[in-house]
């Protein structure tokens, strides 16, 4: 199934996505719901970040291309990092670049969205908390970020996380071609069977840190091929199965 997040006459439902039809959800995807008749084209809605999250827990140096490029050597464990729910943009909206950055980057990341509340799980049990996958991006004003030291500053700024435009729990997560588009020009291209930590193991491993919650999500890092954008610029970021989430650069 593929679920969506929308906004239809200053009221926010859930929806499940079939071709261009949105249908209506009622209840929590989270715990209990049932997909309704009533339709809208998606042209007719709007659409949100699928979840509201209370953490995005970001992975640096997921994929072995990414790490060569930024002169890092690989991880042996995972790199981790948090953004703010403050940083969630929806798809179509305007990332806007910071004041006091010289270079915003984009970084397209297949998004894990977790399903229950769960703590201290196993690699065998991380499926069963997972609600599904869906496409992210993780900009960042590199011009502020530290390799070695900090990256809060640089991963942080509103509007720094676009998500979306669905979840889908159809696909699997370890084998998708990931991609993105700076104005219509493909500027990354891999696929999730590079990772060097794969979403189970990542799951089972961040929960033996904190308690993840219902919507929070696990951004799983970035494939080679970063680069800057500039104002007015388009970025898409396309994952097989997970649609395309389409933003753009504003100051
Ligand atoms: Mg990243």
């Amino acid at each position: 199934m593929k679920y969506c997040r929308y906004l239809h006459q200053n009221k926010i439902n859930w929806g499940s996505i079939e071709d261009n039809l949105v249908y209506k959800i009622e209840g929590d995807i989270f715990n209990s719901f049932k997909v309704t008749k009533q339709s809208y084209l998606i042209d007719e809605i709007t659409l949100l970040t699928p979840t509201d999250f209370s953490k995005a827990i970001c992975i640096g140096l997921n994929y072995s291309d990414h790490a060569l490029e930024m002169g890092l050597e690989l991880p042996s464990s995972p790199v981790v990092f948090l953004k703010p729910p403050t940083t969630a943009l929806e798809p179509l909206g305007s990332i806007i670049y910071p004041k006091m950055a010289t270079r915003v980057d984009y970084e397209a990341e297949l998004a894990i969205v977790i399903k229950q509340r769960c703590k201290n799980i196993s690699e065998k049990q991380a499926g069963d908390y997972i609600l599904g996958y869906s496409c992210a991006n993780d900009v960042t004003a590199r011009s502020l970020q530290d390799p070695k030291g900090q990256w809060t500053v640089a991963k942080s700024f509103d509007t720094f996380l676009p998500y979306g435009p669905f979840i889908s729990d159809e696909v699997d997560p370890n084998n998708l071609d990931i991609v993105s588009r700076l104005n219509n020009e493909v500027c990354q291209k891999s696929n999730t069977k590079n990772f060097i930590f794969d979403t189970f193991y990542l799951v089972s491993y961040l929960s033996q840190i904190m308690t993840l919650n219902p919507g929070d999500i696990i951004l799983t890092g970035t494939p080679g091929g970063i680069g800057p954008m500039e104002i007015g610029d388009t970025i898409e970021v396309e994952i097989e199965g997970l649609g395309i989430l389409k933003n753009f650069v504003s100051s």
